[in-house]
């Protein structure tokens, strides 16, 4: 009798413990909070030209050392990467009617942050070792309406970077970089979120360091710094008192930062070397023991690159192996793999892009009076995103647990019943 069989198939689970959740704060984050409550002193912004404009001691130190950390001449904290990603938007200057390219393959604000100032969002594909933006498929994309790239620094590996803004200038782009899920990660020597325009980064609960909810935005542009302070902050009751001349898009949004979340966030940022390191161990141990399976690729690294493992991401080659991908997700869940992604979403396949439906119901801003929108979400229009998806893609979500090396050996122990049982799944 086949004495190790499947948990999938009636067996015994291999991994029966409940792996505690990853927690990036302590008591560091706990006495910075108290200290702020105990000042009374929760938020000092003030939506109107005034020395408040820019907010409370916490909000502008924790600014300061941000900037000062990454590298970068300016640091903009808003309350969700989502907001950041609008005021970059706003602040670059994208008009109604101008398209921004972006990858399938990222969180969906992303796009959306293009779509609030009724720009038109374009995918291009993706490459299929780093799951970034192709720099060939950018290129590919350019219209005479391109004005942007956003582009995201997926699972923690920065994007091309060095080509991607070679075609910037080439065609005269802005870019934003994403950096959501890559804190720390470096790339040719300076921080992913450093290498475009503006950068973007999260710190909401489910990132590398955390506020609760929150994010923050850097770049070298006085310009940029202050059209995202005024987005953040009610511009248009602000230019007049200020002195702003460019008033486009100075439709302000209130994207403030408390003072306890800024309080916690210089606490955090701390803390990041650590714990990036700790998700590079994890990772680094993964891919020992994984990279031994048949037919599996474990992450690739670029020359120059940091991987920081926001996410662990797999490739399959299920011809090969002559099983489907999500028969091998089930049975490694089933046999109590924690975190398991079953894959990305590709955002052009959303409701919102195949209808082009977003603003009211006439199909603005795709369908704007007598100009209708050409660009296309059909099926089909990202081969490699659309096939790491359907067919070859998973991954595990390195911030959902500690995975400490006992629980790797644990999961890697998973992943070897699996493949050993693999003739059983066909
Ligand atoms: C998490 C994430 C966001 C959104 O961040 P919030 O702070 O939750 O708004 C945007 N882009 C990417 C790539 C992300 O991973």
């Amino acid at each position: 009798m086949h004495t190790n069989k499947l948990a999938l198939l009636g067996g015994k689970k291999l991994i029966e413990s409940q792996f505690p959740l990853y927690n990036s704060y302590g008591q560091e984050e706990v006495d910075a909070a108290n200290r702020v409550l105990r000042s009374g002193v929760l938020s000092k912004f003030i939506g109107a030209w005034h020395e408040d404009f820019y907010g409370g001691p916490e909000v502008r130190a924790f600014e300061a050392e941000w900037a000062s950390y990454f590298g970068a001449k300016f640091a903009v904290a808003v309350n969700s990467n989502t907001s950041g990603l609008m005021a970059a938007i706003g602040a670059i200057g994208i008009e109604p009617g101008d398209e921004v390219i972006v990858s399938p393959w990222t969180m969906c604000a992303s796009a959306t942050s293009i779509l609030v100032w009724n720009g038109i969002p374009v995918f291009a594909d993706i490459e299929p070792e780093t799951f970034n933006l192709d720099p060939k498929s950018i290129e590919r994309a350019i219209s005479p309406r391109t004005r942007a790239i956003v582009v995201t620094d997926i699972f923690g590996h920065p994007a091309d970077m060095q080509a991607i803004m070679l075609i910037a200038k080439k065609y005269n782009l802005m870019v934003i970089e994403d950096a959501a899920q890559a804190p720390g990660a470096k790339y040719h020597g300076k921080y992913a979120g450093t290498l475009a325009n503006i950068g973007v980064f999260s710190l909401n609960y489910h990132k590398h360091i955390h506020t609760g909810e929150g994010g923050i935005c850097v770049t070298d542009s006085a310009e940029f710094a202050e059209r995202m302070q005024l987005i953040r902050n009610h511009a248009e009751a602000v230019v007049a008192g200020k002195g702003v001349d460019n008033i486009s898009n100075m439709i302000g949004f209130n994207f403030r930062m408390g003072e306890i979340e800024a309080a916690m966030g210089r606490e955090q940022l701390k803390k990041l070397n650590r714990f990036v390191q700790q998700r590079i161990d994890a990772a680094d141990r993964l891919s020992a023991a994984l990279s031994m399976l048949d037919g599996l690729q474990v992450p690739i690294i670029k020359p120059g690159c940091d991987h920081v493992y926001y996410v662990y991401p797999i490739i399959l080659d299920t011809k090969h192996l002559g099983v489907a991908k999500f028969k091998i997700v089930d049975a490694l869940i089933a046999e109590g793999v924690p975190s398991v992604m079953r894959g990305y979403i590709n955002l052009h396949l959303l409701p919102m892009y195949q209808q082009k439906i977003a603003y009211g119901r006439s199909g603005y801003p795709w369908r704007d009076g007598e100009h209708i929108s050409k660009v296309s979400y059909e099926k089909g229009i990202c081969p490699v995103a659309e096939d790491m998806q359907d067919n070859s893609m998973f991954a595990l979500g390195l911030c959902v647990h500690n995975f400490n090396n006992v629980e790797v050996d644990l999961v890697i122990s998973a992943f070897r019943k699996v493949w050993d049982n693999l003739a059983y799944l066909r």
